[in-house]
């Protein structure tokens, strides 16, 4: 990073509660239906109270206390019996009550923290502030040359998970994000769609030179819905406050917002005073306290959290640190690596291919195409059948991509594409002899070349057979049938 200067980081984490509707009415939120809100009707999804009508009261949902309890618990927060909703006031069309209702400070859950691992192998414990529930705005629509607002997202039931800046480099704060992420999805509080917003985060970023006992004035950084771009943008504002420092200018504190086109932030507002948002007690709504048996029934709602599961995917399975990470990333991939693997029922080396297959080719797919997982056509028993097949060696690794994408596109059986495609590798000798003794005549100098002990056109031959056979000779079985044919292996 840099000899003279150091770093500090500290996220705000927003993050949509998957309950079926709104914190404050009843309207439908659409989450775990795996329906794009962006695809819906404008305006479709809203009534007097999250439309902010003058007079219409707010009715809290349980299940969004109930999934924040759960959140606060599987991160080690304290939980309070009491809390307050207050009214955070600021202008913005698309916040049509003129406020938010938010519990900022006295908050549903105190303290916590999200154990991440340092480069260098090591754990480290980021302590987190709070977690606190609040209501999303809407959108404003910039189109037409006019600017429009749609509500469908007013009234969202969100946790903020405010970290300490205790995060040190662009790593940290993207592993701390993938961790998060990886936890909130197992506890099944949210979709965790990035894309949909439903997990986005502020960077908070300030830079001091080292040694200096208090920390530098910070930027935020808003609103960024990628791990990647989350990195990105962290390290360009860390080298831009270097530079500002550096020529012995001062940091503003401001809000800047992250161009990823460009791999910089840019200003959007200056904060010239601490923002007043003028917070007090929402008087529509009570003091919040829930029935102390929730805590109970939320604990033990809690499924085996990430952590754990990294530990029993290394010894169940013998998969290596980075896989099981891979693998545990969200609640989504370790259900299909799960029962894949079940379905494959012990097979020697099945978990090792098939967390190869979904951190490799299909993770590039499920990139290119912005479908999530379970939107995708890709079900468990396809990798198990194509899993089977490529470790009996019936599938070459060319033909099981080719079978994984056409599934990804049309969402066929394996048996079935296996046939269509004629993909299935060529394991008889019966009917790869022919093709070599063809391929032997048909090249005269190369089949003496080897003859005489130049093995190096070996290759060249299983090459050709492979080709006469469209591809689906066993390389292997055509290497062996050569040089029985050719008396090799007698001679050598
Ligand atoms: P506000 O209430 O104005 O949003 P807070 O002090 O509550 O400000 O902090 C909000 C977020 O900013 C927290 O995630 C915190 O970790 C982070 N943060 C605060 N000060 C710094 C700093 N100097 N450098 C980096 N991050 C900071
Ligand atoms: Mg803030
Ligand atoms: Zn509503």
């Amino acid at each position: 990073m840099s000899a003279e200067f150091e770093a500090f980081i500290g996220l705000e984490v927003h993050c949509q509660l998957a309950t079926e509707s709104k914190i404050f009415c009843s309207c439908p939120t659409m989450s775990g239906r795996g329906i794009s809100v962006s695809a819906l009707p404008v305006n479709a999804l809203v009534c007097e109270v999250c439309s902010g009508q003058p007079g219409a009261l707010p009715t809290l949902n349980s299940q969004a206390v109930r999934f924040a309890i759960r959140s606060g618990l599987a991160l080690g927060s304290e939980i309070q019996q009491s809390s307050i909703f207050s009214r955070k006031n600021y202008f913005y069309p698309d916040l049509p009550k003129g406020y938010q209702i938010s519990q900022n400070e006295t908050a549903i859950c105190l303290g916590g923290f999200v154990e991440i691992e340092r480069e260098d192998g090591s754990m480290k414990k980021v302590a987190l502030r709070r977690i606190h529930l609040e209501e999303d705005a809407g959108k404003s629509v910039h189109e037409f040359g006019v600017t429009l607002v749609n509500l469908n997202r007013s009234g969202v039931p969100l946790v903020e998970i405010v970290g300490e800046p205790e995060l040190r480099t662009p790593e940290e704060a993207g592993n701390y994000l993938r961790e998060l992420h990886a936890i909130v999805t197992a506890i099944g509080v949210t979709d965790g769609n990035m894309q949909e917003g439903n997990f986005r985060c502020d960077a908070n970023v300030s830079v001091r030179p080292k040694g200096s006992s208090v920390l530098g004035t910070r930027v935020e950084i808003k609103n960024v819905n990628s791990f990647r771009f989350v990195e990105k943008a962290i390290a360009f504002e860390i080298q831009r406050q270097i530079a500002v420092l550096a020529s012995g200018k001062a940091v503003i504190q401001e809000t800047r917002l992250y161009d990823s086109q460009r791999d910089h932030t840019v200003s959007m507002r200056i904060k010239e005073e601490a923002e007043d948002y003028r917070y007090f007690p929402d008087p529509d709504l009570l003091p919040l306290k829930f029935p102390v048996a929730w805590v109970q029934e939320e604990r033990d709602r809690l499924p085996e959290l990430p952590a754990q599961k990294r530990s029993r995917y290394q010894t169940d399975f013998g998969l290596s640190r980075a896989d099981s990470r891979q693998m545990s990333a969200s609640q989504a991939i370790s259900e299909i690596f799960e029962a894949t693997v079940s379905l494959l029922k012990g097979l020697p080396g099945g978990a090792k291919w098939v967390a190869n297959l979904l951190s490799g080719e299909v993770s590039r797919l499920l990139q290119e195409s912005e479908l999530s997982l379970t939107q995708s056509p890709l079900k468990a028993q396809h990798l198990a059948d194509l899993g089977a097949l490529a470790l009996s060696g019936e599938l070459s690794s060319t033909a099981t991509k080719k079978i994984l994408h056409e599934v990804w596109r049309t969402g066929e059986s394996v048996g079935a594409l296996v046939e269509r495609l004629g993909l299935r590798q060529q394991n008889d000798a019966s009917e790869l002899e022919p093709l070599v003794e063809t391929i032997l005549k048909e090249q005269p100098q190369a089949t003496e070349e080897l003859r005489s002990g130049k093995l190096k056109v070996l290759g060249f031959l299983v090459g050709m057979v492979m080709k006469r056979s469209a591809g689906r000779g066993n390389p292997e079985l055509i290497r062996s049938l050569i040089e029985r044919t050719l008396d090799l292996k007698k001679d050598a």
